[in-house]
Parts: C-alpha cells; structure tokens; sequence
C-alpha cells in the first residue's frame, strides 16, 4: 500500500467524522469543546461561521453527522447499546446559553457597485445574504411571505421551532443592511433579470405538495388538504382547529409534522397511513418515535385506495392491504395481499406525499435550462445555471432536502458570485484553509480532555405529554442544561485533535502499538489495502475509514494505524519515547466567499492545496 499523503487535508479531515459528515462542514468538535467550558457565544459564533442558524439547526437538523460520529462506533464495540455525541442538541445549548452576541456580528465593507437578487428567504438564500452583505454587495431577498425564514418559519411548527428563534436568526441577516421585500411574489424571471441585478440567486424552495389521485378526491375536496399548505396555515393562525378523526398520508417528517399538528389542534384519533413498511419510511427516526410518543399509531402497507364521502361529506378512506417483494436487484414491488379492503373513517385527511419543484414564474426562454425532472441544469458545485449569471441553491436546486444542505448551497453559490462579478472563473473552487497545531502541554498534558469519559448519551427532557399537546406553540423538547451539557460535551473524543506520525523519530520500540486501548496501531510488513486490513493487531473493518500507512521504517516494516476506532486519548504520544507521535488539533475552515476565495488575493497554506472533497 502507498504511504499516506498527510500534506492532503482531506485525510485529516476525514478522520473528523461529524465535520466530514456536515455538509457545511462545521467544525462541530471545536464548538463542542467550548460548550465543555462554558464557553457559548464563542461555541455560537463558531457555528454561526458555517452553519448560519445554530438556534434553528440546533433543534432540527437533520443531523447527518450523528450517524457518522465515532462515540457511537467505539460504544458499538464496547456496549450493546451504541450512541453518537448529542450533537445537535449541544448546538441549541449554544444557542440558549450564549450573551448577546449581535457585537460580534461582521462588520458591513463599504457598497462595491454591485446589486445581488434573491428570491426567496429560506435558509439558502439567507445564506447568501449572510456571505455577501458583509463583502459589500447590496442584497435584496424577495419573499412572497411577510417574513423572512421560508419553510423554517412557515413549516415547521412552533412546538419544534419558536418563532423567537427564527426571528433573532434571521434577524442577525436582515440587520447587516440586506434589503428585505417581504410580501412580494416575483411573477417574472424576465422582469427580475431587467432590474439590472449583476447576480440573482434562486431559493424558492420546492413548493408544491404532490397531490393524491384516487376516486372520490375531489368530491370530498373541502376535507382534505395538502399537508404543506395546511402547515403553513397552522403556523400562521390561518387554521385553528381540526377534525377529531384525523388520517395523515405519508411516511416522511411532512406528515410527523401534520400528525403532531393535528393532535394539537384538536385531534383526538390522529393516525399517519403509509404504504411503505415502518422502515424504509422516509421520517428521520426521532420523528417517528416523538410521533409514537405522543400516542399516535403509524399503519403501514395501506395503498389508498379511495376516499368515502356522503354528499361531499368525509366519511373515510379505504385502503387495500399490501406487502414489500424485493426482486433480485433490491427493488420492492408492493403486492396486494389479497385480505380484505380496510375503511378507515376520518373527518381529515393530511396528504404529506411528497413534494415537487415548479417554477412558474421561469419564462421557458430566458435562457435557464431545466432538464426531464423540472430541476434547473447547473454546474456540479458552482451552482450556476445556464445563464451565467443566474445560481440555485437549496430545494430548488436538487430537489427537497433540509436546511443545512440549503446552508450548504447558500455558501458555494455565493462563492461562485463572489468569483464571477470579481472576473475570475466560477468553475475553479478554491480549497479550505487548514491548520495543524500541537497541544503538548508537558509529558502527560495536553490542552484539551484527553480522559475518555464512560458517560453514555443522556436524554433531552421533554415538556409534560399533557402539557406539550395542549398547546401548539409549546415546545416540547426543553433543551440540556448547563451541567448535562458538559457531561454530554464530554463524551466527544475531540477527533480533530490527531494523532501526527514523525518516521524520522521513530525508533520501532512498539511501545505505541502496546499500549493502545483500541488496538488501532500495528508494526508489519506491508501489503495491499484490503489484504493489510485484515492482519492488523485489530482488523480494521470500516473501510470508510482511511487508514495511516507510514512509509518504510529502518526494519523494513511499516507503522499502520487505523483511524477508525483511535479515541484520540494521546496514550500512544504520552507512551512514546522518542515523541514520535504527536496530538496536534487540525482546523479546517471551509472558503467561504471574499478575498480568499479569490485568485487574485493571497492563497491559502499551501498544505490545504490538494484538498479535493
Ligand atoms: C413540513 C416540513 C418540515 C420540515 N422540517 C425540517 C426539519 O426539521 N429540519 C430540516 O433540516 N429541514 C426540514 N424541512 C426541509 C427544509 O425546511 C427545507 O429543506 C429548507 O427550508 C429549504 O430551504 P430553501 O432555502 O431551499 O427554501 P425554503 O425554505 O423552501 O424557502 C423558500 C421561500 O421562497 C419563497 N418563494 C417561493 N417562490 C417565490 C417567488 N416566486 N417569489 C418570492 N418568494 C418566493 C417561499 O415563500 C419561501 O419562503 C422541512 C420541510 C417541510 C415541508
Ligand atoms: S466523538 Fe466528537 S469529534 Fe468525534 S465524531 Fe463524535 S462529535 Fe465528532
Ligand atoms: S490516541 Fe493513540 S493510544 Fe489513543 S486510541 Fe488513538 S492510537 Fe490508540
């Protein structure tokens, strides 16, 4: 195997699992470690570098890093019961606990002649307005809502998101001198593009519920809504109130959101009808289980089949019974089981089916290509379109997603409009600034917790079941406090704090190898990846995971490490003799737009120059 090139940061990147796994790529274990000292607008201000909403996202990401995170692998193998950090959670700890940090916001450069049009204030677009405004620009975000958020605000319910939140988040936006036109629908592309905007970005999101297409739909019409729709009037005071016999179609976080929703309203027999098996339902797992916790029972394999009205009076729906068949490829057939058709009797339906992207107010001539699906043709990671000035970004773009990838999109997209309007190619993606820094402190010390704690993940409390459901505003998770907080902080084993290999200093004396708990270091001879895998003091099975390979020692073997379970407790840099091991904490920043992200300013460190991912 090739000795590991460490000069690439996406090696030590990758060895951050819930950074790498973030696809704004914040830099979670350093927040986390601020949190451990109570250090909140500082742990806040971090996040707010890259993930924008820290007191929204803090409560509902989607949290892809968390099925990354190695606490929960190096529990698996040491605890039947495997549990990643609380991420998310610490991140809202963050939010609550931090002082007024509107101080501490950037400060806004002089105008630099250049105009930006947004439409849509959604996470991705606010984004924008967030990197740009700073730089200069004159932003305006046009929203067909009176307030600024997008689906943050008129989608996910209050119980889940105060409204103080996305108004103090949103806020931080707003206030850096960004023109807001809330209340107006842009109805022409062609009109926005002769208003002169030098860039125009489009984050109107994916707007249109899918509708459900069985007998009876239409008559029964004044029943049954669009579950997105219906949210959005729930949230804002539009609809009060609800049908007591509640059936809400579809398996994804829209209609946990409708079924919750609707017990609030009023509900008192909600039940959510899906035709797929329990799961492979689209819903993230905490939202079926805070379903199901609140007494709502989720019925799977039902196709509806059609809908039971008495003179356009809902009565019910009848469902036919199926069950999963999976061919050779993986792919599922649902088959009629042949039992009996069932009726449920309901007062609402919630149809959460599914969402779609249309676009039309995008004259088909403007020059924005849209390909078979209806999304808009654009360049793989400049989020341009067809016409050069004009970018998408978050559902519009790719279809419906979360708000961190919109935050995501938001960031690379105005990097790419940073580029264009500075004359440079969009196309070239400047790499992230990175930095490696010992934290010896002396023999046994070092600047960060290196004691593994035993703790496992502790449980965010939760408002009273009875209470929660009387109200719709609510909340109904209450958020850590500051001593749960630090004893969840601790579980984090500080990933970004590596373990650096100097092959000069090395003298062979294992003594690293012998004392790792983990068994992740091996002294041998080398071989090829996937046979070496195999023959390490610990096999290294996760082959996501990157290992280290050193380049030949005097003896002729080769140090391999295997990044995968390392709890970067320093035991092997404490152990070692010579100092050949070294713990040293690796920053990386992503390029967000502005001089670094130029050509024409000074480059980042040339050890960041071959990131690629
Ligand atoms: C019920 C529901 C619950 C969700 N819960 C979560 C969650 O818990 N966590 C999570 O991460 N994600 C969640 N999502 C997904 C998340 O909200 C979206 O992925 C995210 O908000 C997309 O951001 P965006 O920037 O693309 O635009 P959006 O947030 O969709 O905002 C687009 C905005 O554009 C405006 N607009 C559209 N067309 C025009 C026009 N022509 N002129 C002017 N304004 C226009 C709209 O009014 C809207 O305000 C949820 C989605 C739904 C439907
Ligand atoms: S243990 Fe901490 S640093 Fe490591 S992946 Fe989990 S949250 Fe990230
Ligand atoms: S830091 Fe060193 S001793 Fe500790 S688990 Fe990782 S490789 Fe083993």
């Amino acid at each position: 195997m090739q000795a590991t090139n460490t000069s690439n940061p996406a090696y030590f990147h990758k060895v951050v699992d819930c950074q790498w796994a973030c696809p704004a790529h914040t830099p979670v274990p350093e927040y986390i470690r601020l949190i451990g000292q109570g250090r909140y607008s500082d742990a806040y201000m971090v996040n707010w570098v890259s993930n924008v909403f820290p007191g929204i996202l803090g409560r509902t990401c989607d949290r892809p890093c968390e099925p990354a995170c190695r606490r929960g692998r190096v529990e698996e193998n040491n605890r039947t019961q495997a549990e990643p950090v609380a991420i998310c959670r610490l991140k809202r700890v963050a939010a609550d606990h931090k002082d007024d940090v509107s101080a501490r916001m950037p400060t806004i450069a002089p105008f630099n002649g250049k105009r930006i049009a947004c439409v849509g204030a959604g996470p991705s677009s606010l984004t924008v307005a967030r990197d740009l405004a700073p730089l200069g620009y004159e932003v305006t975000v046009f929203d067909s809502e009176a307030k600024a958020g997008g689906f943050m605000r008129s989608q996910i319910p209050r119980f889940r998101l105060p409204e103080s939140v996305i108004d103090e988040e949103t806020g931080y936006i707003l206030n850096m001198g960004v023109r807001f036109r809330g209340g107006e629908r842009v109805s022409s592309m062609r009109a926005l593009l002769a208003q002169n905007f030098d860039a125009v970005f489009v984050g109107c999101g994916a707007p249109r519920g899918r509708e459900l297409d069985v007998p009876g739909r239409q008559d029964a019409a004044a029943h049954i809504h669009i579950g997105i729709e219906w949210l959005a009037n729930v949230s804002f005071g539009h609809i009060t109130s609800v049908g007591e016999r509640v059936i809400v179609l579809g398996g994804g976080n829209t209609a946990m959101d409708c079924c919750r929703s609707a017990r609030r309203l009023g509900g008192k027999d909600v039940k959510v009808v899906v035709r797929s098996g329990f799961e492979e339902m689209k819903a993230s797992p905490w939202e079926k289980e805070d379903a199901q916790h609140e007494g709502i029972p989720i019925l799977n394999y039902h196709v509806p089949k059609s809908v039971e009205h008495l003179n356009g009076k809902l009565t019910g729906m009848t469902f036919e019974i199926v069950r999963a068949e999976y061919d050779a490829k993986g792919r599922r057939s649902l088959i009629p089981t042949g039992e009996p058709d069932v009726l449920l009797e309901c007062d609402t339906v919630l149809v959460a089916i599914g969402q779609e992207n249309a676009f039309p107010w995008i004259e088909p001539d403007c020059g924005i290509a849209f390909d078979t699906w209806g999304l808009p043709v654009l360049g793989e990671g400049t989020f341009q379109s067809t016409l050069p000035k004009v970018f998408f970004g978050g559902d519009a773009a790719y279809g419906p997603k979360n708000i961190i990838t919109a935050v995501a999109h938001g960031h690379e997209a105005a990097v790419s409009i940073d580029r264009l309007l500075n004359g440079e190619d969009v196309t070239h993606r400047p790499p992230p600034r990175t930095h490696l820094l010992s934290q010896k402190m002396g023999i046994h010390e070092w600047s960060y917790h290196n004691d593994v704690s035993n703790d496992t993940r502790f449980a965010v409390p939760w408002a009273k079941a009875d209470v929660a459901l009387s109200s719709i505003k609510l909340e109904v998770e209450l958020g850590f406090d500051a001593a749960t907080a630090f004893k969840e902080a601790s579980r984090c084993l500080n990933c970004d704090v590596q373990t650096v290999f100097n092959r000069g200093t090395c003298i062979e004396c294992d003594a690293c190898m012998d004392i790792c708990p983990m068994d992740c270091i091996s002294f041998t001879t080398n071989g090829d990846e996937a046979e070496l895998r195999t023959r390490l003091k610990a096999p290294a099975q996760h082959t996501a995971q990157a290992m280290y390979v050193s380049a030949e020692l005097k003896t002729g073997r080769i140090l391999v490490k295997d990044e995968d379970v390392c709890l970067h407790c320093g035991l092997c840099a404490e152990r070692c003799p010579t100092g050949a091991w070294d713990m040293q904490k690796f920053l990386l920043n992503t390029t967000q737009a502005g001089p670094h992200c130029r050509d024409s300013k000074p480059k980042p460190s040339t050890s960041a120059a071959k990131e690629t991912a």
